[in-house]
């Protein structure tokens, strides 16, 4: 589970989150919608301390990640992330992305680093591709590949920014079939997307920000078919 009590992050005197609380349960996909610049990706950054708050606290399970002294590579490598832009090695073949991390971070063996990665490629629809380079590969196979290489690492929870906004339209399905067959595995997730079909379907939670704020929160098919906040309302009249 991911607990975030009070959260407030300044960037210099801009205060991009503004006292932010949730919780999302071991197994729950929680969606964040938002116009630009409400605070989703600083957000979700904090709860994989690529930033780090101003003040408040963030609990994954029982340890306060907040904490000063918490060992902040053990907390990332039980958290994956992916982004937009898929980040993949450009230099690595597609099972070298895979298993880098997980002999460098966890301390694998090569076969044992093999075995994990080809499992995940698998999953992800990938098998055959073990041998390509990312330039090599389509938008929304690189993406899967990045997922598989978050899974590789073994992490309790996913968190995702934005992952099909980079790609052509008929792309993006597979990418969110990826996602959605990892929350019918019960993997908890925090989704931060424009999909807002994928948000209806298979989230269990949608949180809307606005200016630094949650606005408006509660299950997808309520906040999206009669949302209750103006700033709510205005926002999706622009995107549904
Ligand atoms: P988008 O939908 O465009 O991705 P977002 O909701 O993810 O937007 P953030 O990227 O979290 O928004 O940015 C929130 C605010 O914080 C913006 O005003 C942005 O300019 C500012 N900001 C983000 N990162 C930094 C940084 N590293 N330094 C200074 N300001 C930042
Ligand atoms: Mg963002």
């Amino acid at each position: 589970a991911i607990d975030v009590l009070q959260l407030h992050k300044y960037f210099g005197d801009n205060e991009v989150l503004q006292g932010i609380d949730f919780h999302v349960g071991n197994g729950q996909v929680v969606c964040v919608i938002g116009p630009s610049g409400s605070g989703k990706s600083t957000l979700l950054r904090c709860v994989n301390l690529l930033e780090t708050p101003t003040s408040g606290k963030i609990f994954i399970e029982d340890t306060e990640i907040t904490d000063p002294d918490v060992d902040v590579d053990a907390v990332r490598s039980r958290i994956g992330m992916v982004f937009q832009q898929f980040n993949l090695f450009p230099h690595m073949t597609v099972l070298k992305n895979l298993t880098v991390a997980q002999q460098k971070v966890k301390g694998r063996g090569k076969d044992e680093a093999v075995e994990c990665a080809r499992r995940n490629l698998a999953k992800v629809g990938l098998a055959e591709r073990e041998d390509a380079y990312p330039a090599h590969l389509s938008g929304g196979q690189q993406q899967r590949i990045a997922i598989a290489r978050a899974l590789s690492m073994d992490p309790d929870m996913m968190l995702f920014d934005e992952p099909t906004s980079a790609l052509d339209p008929e792309l993006v399905g597979d990418v969110l079939g990826v996602m959605k067959d990892l929350a019918s595995e019960g993997m908890t997730m925090m989704v931060v997307t424009h999909e807002m079909g994928f948000a209806r379907e298979v989230g269990d939670k949608l949180v809307f920000m606005d200016g630094g704020v949650i606005v408006e929160e509660g299950d997808p098919v309520a906040v999206l078919g009669d949302p209750q906040h103006e700033r709510t309302q205005s926002f999706l009249s622009k995107v549904l």
